[in-house]
């Protein structure tokens, strides 16, 4: 019997949930391990406060004074909850987050006088050892330093006995290596961009704060099963399993009950959740066994992915409490839905306006609409920085696998704002009567609110959908970190209300036009001119392939195809001319994500390799002999009859040859391929080699695997089957 594969069923199906209780009602706990303003108010002085203060809403800068200052408070904040160390927290290009501890604990030379200690110094700016980080070729070895710089927009917390202090990561001459910094740099681009705007309708705006709701899937899989499985442990995904007789068909997981294991993980996991001030509010069961999403009260952006990356180390370190392995990949299982990180977007002013929420007076709804269409027109014209914006190996299997938004980037708006936009574009040129206009927006007005009462309105195929007062991105995958995705929508917007300001102010300058007018005729080509983005219908339907097509769409179904979009002359432009990330910044990003993706598929080439031939096989030979045992046997017994007898195993035996011999001629010719596109130099080259080389085995040597599993004796098979992983609780 298979020791490894039956230990795990053993262990996971003994399993009790963990005994947890809450501590105490959610709003005491929340936030209770965040410098956040109420401990700073308790442990800074009053300059120094003011200080956080000014660089968390105007930006200033904090001098080295104060930044002292702060730091012993903070210290002493830290002190005061049983923390020892601290770390300057950030992300890196490599996708999750990292952080380097360090003691508050000092000590003179001869080991006297010892303290704990923080100063402004060490809160302002680190160097870790950060050569190993990926950086695109934008640091050499022999200048490999890169700092990482705190931001004050995002508060200090606590987690276990460490301070955490997010922090952004640059090179030595100033270039991102992280995530964080260009989209704080985009953050204040549109914020610049659609406070002027703004001032069309409302000239007491004097800032524009993004908003961000993610929602996060994932899936939670018992660890010892997970653990059993070579190729979730090192590459998050099932390279091979067959489809176990029963899948997600019945539709009795999605908004089922809670399983009780899965329930008190996530109980504690909210908890932790309140302490560290991420506002979890929803739980619930999605469409593949086992599978679940979270999602939060939306924030300010720049928190919101703090927040999104923070929540999934803390997931996987509070599954460890429960046994559970939490699986953030975008496609852990075949035949069952993959998980996807849907961005909820939106805009909202320091006078408390959401921008895309659409009112009943006419001035706002003028307002309304003007956020609402240039985002349209924005997405049109840069439809593929953004699905470059969300490339990725594992991406690659929902995109376009008809389950998950397509990899063609169409915007969804409901049939009502379709009216809407088409009664719009029906006004005649030039500049509108006065009966027009009243009429028109007193149509408009009429029309919106309704968008409001009918929320029913919904296209769960459409990768980029209008939802009733914001925009959901929902083709981001379930790893990503939102800030890719965010930057380059961020960007695209802000150059978008740019161009629009100098479009209205020119016609109001130029032809002495109203500015509504103005404004209505800019809109009014806008709509005509990103109409093909607009899709209402099926987006997993082949029609709709045919049609995109016609429309000039792209449909980018791979990785190192879609990431083109980010070196061309259009992206270059885009994030220069924004100052979000010179070309440097740019190309380093693209090829970070090239050789990333390169990895990933060498990894489960490599590993996909070794467990077909280290497990399938050798199980394979050994259930074969059984039946050879077993022929012989019989031929002794039955002579002649044997024939009859005996024709199903001779039948077996020789279909487990042709699986054998099928595996060993495709990882052999698997490898090969991958030995060739490892000699070549380009990183644009090497990944696509990998992808339309090397990964179409993949399928095939899994389609041997699969039938071999089903053919062999269940209880010598090694590998943790399907139903085993989905459908234990
Ligand atoms: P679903 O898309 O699953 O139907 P909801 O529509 O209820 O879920 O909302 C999903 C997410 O949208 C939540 O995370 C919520 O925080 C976020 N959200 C709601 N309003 C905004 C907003 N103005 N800006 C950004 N995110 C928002
Ligand atoms: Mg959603």
């Amino acid at each position: 019997m298979s020791t490894l594969r039956f230990q795990a069923l053993r262990e996971a199906s003994t399993r009790k949930p963990v005994i947890f209780e809450e501590s105490d009602r959610k709003s005491n706990l929340f936030g209770a391990n965040v410098f956040n303003d109420k401990s700073m108010k308790q442990y800074l002085t009053s300059d120094a406060y003011k200080g956080v203060q000014g660089a968390v809403q105007h930006g200033t800068k904090i001098d080295r004074k104060l930044a002292d200052y702060i730091a012993l408070g903070m210290k002493e904040w830290a002190l005061s909850k049983g923390v020892t160390h601290y770390t300057h927290w950030f992300q890196p290009l490599t996708g999750i987050t990292a952080e380097k501890h360090d003691a508050f604990f000092e000590t003179s030379m001869d080991g006297s006088d010892p303290v704990e200690k923080l100063g402004g110094a060490q809160l302002v700016q680190q160097e870790p050892d950060a050569s190993s980080f990926p950086n695109g070729g934008i640091r050499n070895t022999f200048e490999a330093r890169g700092y990482t710089a705190w931001d004050p927009t995002s508060p200090a917390f606590i987690f276990g006995t460490t301070l955490c202090i997010p922090t952004v990561f640059i090179s030595y001459t100033g270039e991102a290596l992280d995530f964080k910094t260009p989209l704080l740099r985009a953050l204040t681009v549109i914020d610049e961009a659609a406070t002027e705007v703004c001032k069309y309708f409302d000239k007491n705006v004097k800032k524009v704060t993004v908003t961000l709701g993610w929602e996060q899937e994932y899936f939670l899989i018992d660890s010892a099963l997970a653990n059993s499985r070579p190729d979730l442990m090192m590459t998050g995904r099932t390279l091979l399993g067959h489809t176990s007789a029963k899948g997600q068909q019945l539709d009795d997981h999605y908004f089922g009950s809670i399983p009780t294991r899965a329930l008190v993980y996530m109980r504690d996991l909210e908890q932790e959740c309140m302490l560290l001030g991420i506002p979890v509010k929803t739980r619930h069961n999605e469409v593949a066994p086992n599978q679940f999403e979270l999602a939060p009260i939306f924030e300010e952006m720049n928190l919101a992915v703090d927040h999104n990356c923070l929540l999934m180390d803390v997931m996987q370190k509070v599954a460890e409490r429960h046994h559970f392995k939490v699986l953030f990949h975008e496609k852990p299982f075949k035949g069952v839905n993959g998980s996807g990180k849907h961005n909820n977007w939106s805009l909202a002013t320091d006078t408390g306006i959401n921008l895309l929420s659409p009112s009943k007076t006419p001035m706002s709804n003028l307002q309304f609409l003007t956020f609402f269409i240039n985002t349209i027109k924005a997405v049109h014209d840069n439809e593929s920085l953004l699905r470059a914006a969300i490339a990725s190996a594992g991406n690659d299997h929902r995109l376009g696998a008809n389950e998950a938004p397509p990899a063609i980037i169409s915007v969804f708006i409901g049939g009502q704002l379709m009216k809407v936009l088409d009664e719009l574009e029906g006004v005649t040129p030039g500049k509108l009567s006065p009966e027009e206009k009243t009429d028109l927006k007193l149509n408009v007005v009429g029309k919106i609110p309704d968008v409001l009462l009918d929320n029913t309105d919904r296209n769960r195929t459409s990768p980029f959908a209008f939802t009733g007062n914001k925009f959901e991105f929902r083709a981001v995958g379930s790893t990503a970190n939102c800030s890719n995705s965010m930057t380059t929508l961020n960007a695209i917007v802000a150059k978008q209300l740019r161009d629009f300001k100098v479009e209205v102010d020119a016609l109001i300058e130029s032809k002495d036009m109203k500015k509504d007018d103005a404004i209505f005729n800019v809109l009014r080509e806008y709509i005509k001119k990103s109409k093909k983005i607009l899709f209402e219908g099926d987006g997993y339907s082949e029609e709709w392939e045919i049609e995109a097509g016609k429309r000039g769409l792209s449909n980018f179904k791979t990785t190192p195809e879609a990431l083109k979009a980010r070196v061309s002359k259009q992206s270059l432009d885009l994030f220069s001319e924004l100052n979000i990330m010179n070309h440097v910044e740019v190309e380093a990003r693209y090829e970070i994500e090239l050789e990333e993706y390169t990895k990933k598929i060498q990894i489960e080439g490599r590993v996909l390799g070794d467990i077909s031939k280290n497990h399938v096989i050798p199980t394979a030979i050994k259930y074969q002999n059984t039946l050879i045992t077993n022929v012989k046997g019989l031929k002794d017994i039955f002579g002649a009859e044997f024939e009859t007898i005996g024709k199903e195993q001779i039948v077996l035996i020789k279909q487990i040859s042709k699986h054998i011999e099928g595996i060993n001629s495709n990882v052999v010719a698997m490898t090969n391929e991958r030995k060739k596109a490892n000699t070549l130099n380009d990183a644009q080259e090497m990944a696509e080699a990998y992808c339309n080389n090397v990964k179409p085995y993949f399928e095939t040597i899994r389609k041997h695997c699969d039938k071999l599993e089903l053919l062999v004796d269940n209880e010598i098979w090694t590998l943790t089957k399907y139903r085993e992983l989905l459908f234990t609780k």
